[in-house]
């Protein structure tokens, strides 16, 4: 039997977070990992995804500059953006990461861990034997999500992709079907359409792209995304899918009768916690949905305040550093700190790394009015700023706040345009902080920057 302070299942960047605050503090810790350490982030999600839309995005900004886009003389090279991409995910080895976990202090116990009941972990290893580690203060369960399977007549008999098989695919499918029009399917759309794509078409059940994000950026990327050949059919449900063999063409019949054909289809419509097989049920909670969790990240329901879940199997953000930040929290929490959670309900950043990027925090405009706050919005061209003459031609995009009139802050920012992500902190700061309009007002930015964006978006408020 081994005891540590700290047993965490699951080393994705949020399991990893919680070692990295644990060591830092003194409090030993196991980290039980079944894959890779490092989770679906460093291998098939956020990594491998934003390498692969890199070369598209930088051969565009290039082509947006005169006298850069004359240097275009030929097209993307395919083999070596996608060496680039295994490089850069080890070529899934973990090696580096288990030397920097090692490094840090911690113990790697490699296996399936389950809770086997109080403050006690059980790991299957990878050998055949089990071990039984159990925690002086806390468990903290880190197990992620894998990508959901929607009932479609013959999609669960079929090969199909997901967001694993399309982040670590390793050829070009001429004929690419997008199941979902979320951030995945529209990152990966783009991305997989300018590595060479022939045809690319996206099958959205709903009437527009990211459900969760404001309807105009939705209609802005969609714009974009169709300016570039790629097909977006919204209120389209997938009613059945079938394929010919194993690597003949793909065919998913819509509830409307009308067929689409593609080589690949990626099925990209949602989530779901692997909480399925971790021992939930020993501590009376119910396996395979969301850990639910209060603001100190502790699963509710189980006596004794031990256990905690972080990250995507708690389901309040599925966002890497959302899972990072719940890591910090929980180990403030498990030293005997008092801290909670708040920035998720209130300040989550989050970017869509297409071409034009989607940045967001806070509030959406319907959900703050939904919440019964005195709304006014105010948006900018952010390619009307020097910034935008200066980076290119044909700059575009938008910059809109969504402000609470009555405490004069801001509750929600979005951004459009290319590379804005690297805008959204300021907001992040500006929610967060409910920092005033007026003391924004001196938050004076660099010319010529996007962030002069902010004194537009102040001097059009009125302030
Ligand atoms: C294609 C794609 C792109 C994305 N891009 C971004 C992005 O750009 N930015 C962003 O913020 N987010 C992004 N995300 C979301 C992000 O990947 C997740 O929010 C993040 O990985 C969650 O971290 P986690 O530590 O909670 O879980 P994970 O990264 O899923 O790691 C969980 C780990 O737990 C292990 N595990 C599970 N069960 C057990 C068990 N019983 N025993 C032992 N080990 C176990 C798994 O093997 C895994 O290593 C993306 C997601 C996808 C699918």
């Amino acid at each position: 039997m081994d005891e540590f302070d700290v047993v965490v299942i699951g080393g994705g960047p949020a399991g990893e977070n919680i070692l990295l605050r644990c060591t830092e503090c003194g409090l030993s810790i196991a980290v039980v990992e079944q894959e890779l350490l490092g989770g679906e982030c460093s291998y098939w999600a956020c990594i491998p995804s934003k390498t692969l839309l890199r070369p598209g995005a930088v051969l565009e900004a290039a082509r947006r500059v005169p006298g850069a886009r004359e240097a275009i003389t030929g097209t993307l090279d395919v083999d070596a953006a996608l060496a680039r991409r295994d490089e850069i995910v080890g070529n899934w080895h973990d090696d580096g990461q288990v030397e920097w976990l090692e490094g840090a202090g911690g113990t790697l116990v490699r296996g399936h861990g389950r809770i086997v009941g109080d403050r006690t972990v059980e790991v299957e290893q990878p050998d055949g034997t089990t071990r039984r580690l159990v925690a002086r203060k806390a468990v903290v369960l880190a197990t992620g999500s894998h990508s959901w399977m929607p009932p479609v007549d013959g999609l669960d008999a079929i090969r199909t992709w997901d967001s694993r098989d399309i982040t670590s695919a390793k050829h070009v499918p001429r004929r690419l079907l997008v199941l979902g029009g979320g951030v995945v399917a529209s990152e990966m759309a783009q991305a997989w359409k300018r590595l060479g794509a022939e045809e690319v078409t996206i099958i959205e059940r709903s009437g527009r792209l990211l459900g969760r994000e404001e309807p105009w950026a939705a209609e802005e990327l969609r714009s974009a995304l169709e300016a570039e050949g790629i097909t977006v059919r919204t209120n389209a449900e997938a009613k059945a899918a079938s394929r010919e063999g194993d690597d003949g063409p793909v065919t998913l019949t819509l509830e409307d009768g009308n067929t689409l054909v593609g080589d690949e289809l990626l099925v990209a419509v949602g989530r779901r916690p692997n909480t399925r097989d971790v021992g939930l049920e020993t501590v009376g909670l119910e396996p395979g949905k969301n850990v639910e969790v209060d603001d100190r990240l502790r699963a509710t329901g189980v006596d004794g305040d031990w256990l905690y879940a972080i990250g995507d199997c708690n389901g309040r953000s599925l966002l890497t550093h959302m899972g990072k930040y719940q890591a910090r929290i929980a180990t403030d929490v498990i030293r005997g700190r008092d801290a909670t959670a708040w920035a998720d309900h209130r300040a989550v950043p989050r970017v869509v790394f297409t071409d034009p990027q989607v940045a967001a925090v806070g509030l959406t405009e319907a959900q703050a009015r939904e919440q019964g706050i005195d709304v006014r919005t105010v948006s900018y061209g952010v390619g009307d700023v020097a910034a935008g003459g200066t980076s290119g031609v044909g700059i575009t995009g938008t910059a809109f706040l969504v402000v609470d009139e009555t405490r004069g802050v801001i509750v929600g920012a979005t951004f459009t345009g290319p590379d804005i992500g690297e805008l959204l902190h300021s907001a992040t700061v500006a929610v967060a902080g409910e920092v005033p309009l007026d003391t924004l007002w001196h938050a004076v930015p660099s010319f010529p920057t996007f962030s002069e964006v902010w004194l537009r978006l102040l001097e059009t408020y009125g302030v």
